[in-house]
């Protein structure tokens, strides 16, 4: 199943710092990443690992701790394993063009099935986060053709705290996305309105700061664990 062919055509290996499409497994096989994307749209995408790939979700507004808030989940390509650990800047013009910060990482388990493709091929899946930042249990399940409701359920995790306002920073590198822009050459202004309001005047400095523009391949790139 060559599940990644949607992923390869849409993007340009030879300008975007992105990882080439390979299929591959972590040492756990089960990791989670959400990645915060400044692109024409700020969205946040929702990935887990299955059979070699992460499955992909957009979730425009974010993942919600309260179990009463029902999170939009648009379900997207699927992204190559080495794809969790993006980040940096899809330069302006190219498939979702511009700043990628990997906001939260780690792994998790499915609940009540052991296998996740036909859990989600069946449009319900309940799973455990263990992340820096989500934990707990959740689940996705679809309403129609490629929506899904990313919800939190009732544990010891939920709560009315926003989350993506009181952790806004990468899980990986502790920045901004302004920061992450102004780093890796990317539009610093752009990517300073995902930051949110607590963080402007650190996004205003990291605005100020003279970005030299680098090449796209410059991008930081960590390998999996
Ligand atoms: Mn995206």
């Amino acid at each position: 199943m060559s599940s990644l062919r949607e992923y390869k055509r849409k993007r340009r290996f030879d300008v975007t710092s992105e990882p080439p499409p390979e299929k591959k497994a972590s040492k756990s096989g089960q990791i989670f990443v959400v990645q915060k994307h400044r692109a024409s749209q700020l969205h946040y995408d929702f990935r887990l690992e299955a059979q070699g790939v992460l499955k992909s979700w957009a979730v425009p507004k974010g993942p919600a701790l309260d179990p009463k808030v029902k999170r939009l989940a648009m379900a997207v390509e699927d992204h190559p394993l080495d794809y969790a650990l993006f980040e940096g800047v899809i330069p302006e013009g190219e498939y979702g063009g511009g700043t990628v910060m990997v906001w939260d990482f780690g792994t998790y388990k499915p609940e009540e099935t052991r296998d996740v493709s036909a859990a989600l091929r069946a449009g319900e899946l309940k799973f455990t986060l263990q992340g820096k930042k989500l934990k707990g249990s959740w689940t996705l399940v679809r309403t129609r053709d490629r929506s899904w409701l990313l919800i939190k359920h009732r544990d010891r995790y939920a709560s009315e705290k926003d989350i993506t306002e009181s952790a806004p920073l990468s899980a990986v590198t502790g920045r901004t996305l302004a920061e992450i822009a102004e780093e890796e050459g990317g539009n610093v202004e752009r990517a300073a309105t995902g930051d949110p309001p607590a963080l402007l005047l650190r996004s205003k400095r990291a605005a100020r700061r003279t970005a030299r523009p680098r090449r796209g391949k410059e991008a930081q790139r960590t390998r999996l664990a």
